[in-house]
C-alpha cells in the first residue's frame, strides 16, 4: 500500500483543525478554560503543520524554522490544558521551552543531520506528552473511573514518537532520507489517531467532572456545607456496611434545636441561618473526623458514630452543653440556643433505618422531656417491621384511653 505523505499530512492538519474548532467552541459555550487551551492548541498545531509542510519553502528557511517551532509550542499548550483542567496555573517558560530547544537545536545541526533533527523534534514531543501523562497521572485519585485513556493516550503518543529512536538501526534503513521513510508516514497517521484519542480522552474527563460536580451538589447542603439527607443516607450505607463487616457497633443521633421557630419570629430568618451554621459548626468540631454528620431537614441533624451507645451519649451530651453555651446574643439580650438529641445505638449489622427510628423516638422523649437534653434509646426492635407494628400500635393507644376511662 502507498500512502502518499503529503495528502496524509493534509488530512491531519484538516482533522485537528475541526477538533481544535470544535474543542474552542464547546469551551467557549460551557466556559471552561481548559478547553480553550486544547482547542487553541489543536488549531495553533494544525496551522503551524500547514505552513511548514505546505508554505514552508515559499518563505525561506526562517520562517520554516519557525513554523515548525509553533508546533512545539502548540504541544506545551496541550500539556498546560491539562493543568489548567486541574486547576493550576499554566507554565510559561515550559510553554515555550521545546520551541526555543528546537530553534537551537536546528540553528545548531548541520543540514545533513535530517536524522537528529527528526530525533530531537520527536524527542520534544514525547517530553509534552509525557509531562501531560504525569499530570493526568496525579490527579488520578480525585475522580477514579475513566482514568487509565486519559494516560494511556498520550504514553502511547510518546512512546510511538520514541520508537524509531529506541530503534535507532532502523532509522538508516533509508540511507537517511527522511522524507520518503516510512516513520514520517507512520508519524502523520499517528498524529492522526492522537489527535483524535485525545479529543475522546478530553469528553471523558469533562465530562466525569460534571458528573462529579453535580453529585457533590445533589448531596450537599449549601447553608452548612453538610451532607443533605441524601448525601447522609448514602454516606451512612456505606459506612454501615463496613462495619457490619468488620463486626463493629454505629451509633445514630439525631439533633433537633429548641423552638427554632420562634428564634426565626423574634430575630429574623437570616439570624435563624446563622444559628443553623454555628450549630453544624460546633457538631463537625466535636464529633471525629471518621464519623458522620448532615442536616436532614430544617433544624434537625443527624451523625452517624462508629462506636458504642454510651460513648455516643457522652459526645451528645458535649455537643449539648457546647450549643447551649455558645453565647449568641443581640441587642435585647442572650439567645436561648438549646438542642434536643435522641441516641439510638446497636449491635454491628443493625439496619441503618432501625436505628434512625430508634433514635427519633428517643429525641421525642427527650423533647416531651423539657428539651435541652440528651435521651438514648432504652430498647432497639430487632427489625423495622416489628418497630412499625409497635408504633402503630403506641399510636392507637391514644385513641383507645377515653374508652379505657368511661369503663373505669
Ligand atoms: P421544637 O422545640 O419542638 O423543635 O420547636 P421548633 O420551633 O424548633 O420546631 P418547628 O418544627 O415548629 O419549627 C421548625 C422551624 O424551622 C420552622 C421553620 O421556619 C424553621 N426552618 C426550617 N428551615 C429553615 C432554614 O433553612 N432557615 C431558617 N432560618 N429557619 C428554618
Ligand atoms: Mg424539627
Ligand atoms: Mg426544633
Amino acid at each position: 500500500m502507498l500512502l502518499d505523505t503529503s495528502t496524509l499530512y493534509l488530512v491531519a492538519t484538516m482533522v485537528a483543525a475541526m477538533l481544535g474548532a470544535m474543542l474552542l467552541f464547546f469551551g467557549r459555550q460551557e466556559n471552561i478554560p481548559a478547553l480553550k487551551w486544547w482547542g487553541t492548541a489543536y488549531l495553533l498545531g494544525a496551522a503551524s503543520i500547514a505552513l511548514w509542510t505546505f508554505a514552508g519553502n515559499l518563505f525561506g528557511e526562517m520562517f520554516s524554522l519557525a513554523f515548525s517551532a509553533l508546533s512545539f509550542v502548540a504541544c506545551g499548550m496541550v500539556w498546560n490544558a491539562s493543568r489548567v483542567f486541574h486547576g493550576r496555573k499554566p507554565n510559561l517558560p515550559g510553554l515555550f521551552l521545546g520551541a526555543i530547544a528546537w530553534i537551537a537545536a536546528a540553528m545548531t545541526l548541520a543540514p545533513e543531520a535530517a536524522a537528529m533533527r527528526l530525533t530531537i523534534s520527536a524527542g520534544i514531543v514525547a517530553v509534552y506528552a509525557g509531562l501531560t501523562a504525569a499530570e493526568l497521572w496525579s490527579e488520578r485519585r480525585r475522580t477514579m473511573q475513566a482514568r487509565w485513556p486519559a494516560i494511556a493516550v498520550p504514553v502511547a503518543h510518546g512512546f510511538a514518537l520514541m520508537l524509531p529512536i529506541l530503534l535507532g538501526d532502523l532509522l538508516h534503513a533509508n540511507g537517511g532520507m527522511f522524507s520518503g521513510s516510512i516513520w514520517v508516514t507512520m508519524f502523520s497517521v499517528e498524529l492522526m489517531l492522537y489527535a483524535i484519542g485525545t479529543v475522546f480522552v478530553i469528553f471523558i474527563l469533562v465530562s466525569e467532572r460534571t458528573v462529579t460536580v453535580h453529585k457533590t451538589a445533589a448531596s450537599m447542603d449549601p447553608l452548612t456545607g453538610m451532607f443533605n439527607r441524601r448525601g447522609f443516607a448514602e454516606a451512612t450505607s456505606r459506612v454501615i456496611e463496613r462495619e457490619a463487616t468488620a463486626g463493629r457497633p454505629v451509633t445514630v443521633l439525631i439533633f433537633d434545636i429548641d423552638h427554632f421557630k420562634s428564634i426565626n419570629d423574634r430575630f429574623g430568618h437570616p439570624a435563624g441561618d446563622e444559628i443553623l451554621k454555628l450549630f453544624a459548626t460546633i457538631v463537625i468540631n466535636l464529633l471525629r473526623i471518621t464519623d458522620l454528620s448532615g442536616r436532614i431537614g430544617g433544624e434537625e441533624f443527624a451523625a452517624l458514630l462508629t462506636c458504642s451507645l454510651d460513648e455516643a451519649v457522652v459526645v451528645a451530651e458535649r455537643v449539648r452543653e457546647a450549643f447551649a453555651n455558645s453565647g449568641i446574643a443581640v441587642e435585647d439580650g442572650p439567645v436561648d440556643t438549646t438542642v434536643s438529641i435522641g441516641v439510638a445505638g446497636g449491635p454491628a449489622g443493625t439496619e441503618f433505618e432501625v436505628l434512625l427510628a430508634a433514635a427519633d423516638a428517643a429525641l421525642y422523649q427527650a423533647k416531651r422531656g423539657g428539651r435541652n437534653r440528651v435521651e438514648a434509646a432504652e430498647e432497639l426492635p430487632l427489625s423495622l417491621e416489628n418497630w412499625r407494628r409497635k408504633t402503630a400500635a403506641t399510636a392507637r393507644r391514644p385513641q383507645l384511653q377515653p374508652g379505657v376511662a368511661q369503663q373505669a
